[in-house]
């Protein structure tokens, strides 16, 4: 996708800083943090959102999530969590390339605003 920004940084065309990357993974620290730990772990395919996963691009939702466990785990988020998936614009989806926030280092209330 030439316009996604996302893509651009899996290009290596627009830099960021790398917390993780696989052939099919991107995870790399989110430029305005939202916590202590604020990290977004995004597919290299362009899947615009988690509207759009399918039987056909679905595996590496599972494998980003075996990346989100492994990297709370090195990362030492122990006392838990957030992981958020913005979906649209009524939701506050700004970049139209899947992405999961990976969130800790903080208390998070419930429901979310
Ligand atoms: P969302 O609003 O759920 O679509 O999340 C998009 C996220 O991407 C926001 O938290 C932004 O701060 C973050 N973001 C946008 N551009 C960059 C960038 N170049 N590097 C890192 N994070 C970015």
């Amino acid at each position: 996708m030439n316009d996604c920004i996302f893509c651009k940084i899996i290009a290596g065309e627009i830099p960021s800083k790398k917390a993780y990357e696989d052939d099919t993974v991107l995870a790399f620290y989110d430029l305005s943090p939202q916590a202590p730990v604020h990290i977004l772990v995004i597919p290299k395919a362009h899947i615009t959102s988690a509207a759009d996963i399918t039987g056909d691009n679905s595996a590496v939702v599972a494998h980003i999530f075996e990346v989100i466990a492994s990297l709370t785990k090195q990362l030492g988020l122990n006392d838990g969590f957030r992981v958020v998936t913005n979906i649209g614009d009524s939701a506050g989806q700004s970049v139209k390339h899947l992405h999961y926030h990976l969130l800790g280092g903080r208390d998070f209330t419930w429901p979310p605003g």
